[in-house]
């Protein structure tokens, strides 16, 4: 069976009584990049983080590489305990039901995924090196002799072998987003979500850090991108999506959404972003 990557089906999150996303449908192929677009405060950063689990959605499902995140579906009970489960509203129509999943569960579907902030977060005390090995060697518990040798690897993938035993203060903000897309990198994930990664950049450094990921989603890396770089949505996403207040509101290849858009309010954002 094959499956997308993400599919997420009528999603809602609330945080107490305020309502963020109402009802998102999107679906991520293998291989594409998606460029999430939007105005403050609509709810991008509130849908990467739903996909990471680092948000549990108030309804609606999320697949993630075919596999419902947050909950685990299975065949229902027969006999009286799926009556019971069924009087409890457990019972899906498919006639399965779902359980909360086990944190093991969830992190090894986390492991899946790699996320880039807006702000660099990488572990200041540690060197560039330092901070690409830890999760691999702590968290995936890979010889420590590989993970030096494929630290170096991504380092000179993204232009920073020299930087190796830098620490984070001795790098520029461009260099140290690199080395978080590095880092990311080396858990070797199945889908990559940046969440304005050049936004708190110098402009002259914005460049670098979009041709790395421009590298990235020509390797055949699944991405979805928060950005407004106009430039870069139109050179490399596949799709744009378009989320205004909760609700994605336009959808298309780059010349759709951003030269021909469907809505009044896609077309405001556009005149004043470009
Ligand atoms: P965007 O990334 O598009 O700017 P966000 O997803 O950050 O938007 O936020 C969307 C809305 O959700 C905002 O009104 C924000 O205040 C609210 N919000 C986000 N996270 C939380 C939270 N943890 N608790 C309460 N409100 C939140
Ligand atoms: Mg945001």
């Amino acid at each position: 069976m094959t499956h997308a990557m993400v599919d997420v089906c009528d999603v809602y999150k609330s945080f107490g009584d305020h309502t963020v996303l109402k009802g998102v449908n999107l679906t991520v192929q293998r291989g594409e990049v998606v460029v999430l677009l939007g105005p403050s405060g609509s709810g991008k950063s509130t849908l990467l983080r739903c996909l990471n689990e680092l948000e549990t959605i108030t309804a609606g499902r999320i697949y993630l590489d075919g596999e419902l995140l947050g909950m685990t579906e299975q065949p229902a009970p027969t006999g009286w305990r799926g009556m019971l489960a069924r009087r409890s509203g457990a019972v899906t129509s498919q006639g399965t039901w779902l359980r909360q999943r086990t944190e093991a569960e969830v992190a090894a579907q986390r492991a899946k995924v790699g996320m880039v902030f807006q702000r660099f977060n990488l572990f200041p005390h540690m060197s560039a090196m330092e901070n690409i090995m830890e999760a691999p060697v702590q968290v995936a518990h890979r010889p420590e002799k590989e993970a030096r040798a494929e630290a170096l690897e991504l380092l000179e993938r993204v232009g920073l072998r020299d930087h190796a035993n830098h620490f984070p203060a001795q790098l520029s903000g461009g260099q140290q987003q690199r080395v978080a897309i590095a880092r990311a990198l080396a858990m070797h994930p199945e889908l990559m979500l940046f969440d304005e990664p050049t936004s708190a950049l110098d402009p002259e450094l914005v460049g670098e850090v979009l041709s790395v990921m421009q590298d990235l989603a020509r390797g055949g890396m699944t991405m979805v991108v928060v950005t407004h770089e106009i430039g870069f949505a139109r050179e490399v996403a596949d799709k744009v999506v378009f989320l205004d207040e909760g609700m994605i509101i336009d959808e298309g290849t780059p010349a759709q959404v951003i030269d021909n858009p469907r809505s009044e309010r896609t077309r405001d954002f556009f005149t004043k972003v470009l």
